[in-house]
């Protein structure tokens, strides 16, 4: 579940709230690049978010694609891969943002977010 798409336009990443104001139905995934779609912005208690269906999609973001990553078991210890990886996510953080709250399925507040980096950061995880 996201709550940001690329618009097709211009190409920018924005908020659900910005293509609701405006009428539009249709973003794109910022993970697969795949068109999503709104829905949840009809029922009074629903909320409102972007998803890759009804068809079935591959994208890592997609809650139905989780088990996949779920099974993966830790690695050995590789300095490289990890100061590739450091700068990756340095590179692509908004896209992490979102696939960690894609994981959860729930939106994560970006401070939240900031702390749980900072912490990743001092147990060496990132
Ligand atoms: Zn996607």
């Amino acid at each position: 579940m996201s709550y940001e798409a690329i618009d097709p336009a211009s190409g920018h990443m924005q908020p659900i709230r910005w293509f609701l104001e405006r009428g539009l139905t249709e973003g794109r995934c910022d993970i697969c690049e795949k068109k999503m779609t709104i829905r949840g912005d009809k029922t009074p208690d629903g909320k409102p978010h972007f998803w890759h269906g009804p068809s079935p999609s591959n994208c890592p973001a997609s809650s139905n694609n989780k088990l996949r990553y779920a099974s993966l078991a830790a690695s050995a210890t590789d300095h490289a891969a990890g100061l590739l990886l450091e700068a990756q996510v340095k590179e692509h953080l908004h896209t992490f943002y979102l696939a960690c709250q894609a994981i959860i399925d729930a939106p994560i507040r970006k401070t939240d977010f900031i702390d749980a980096v900072r912490c990743a950061n001092k147990i060496n995880v990132l």
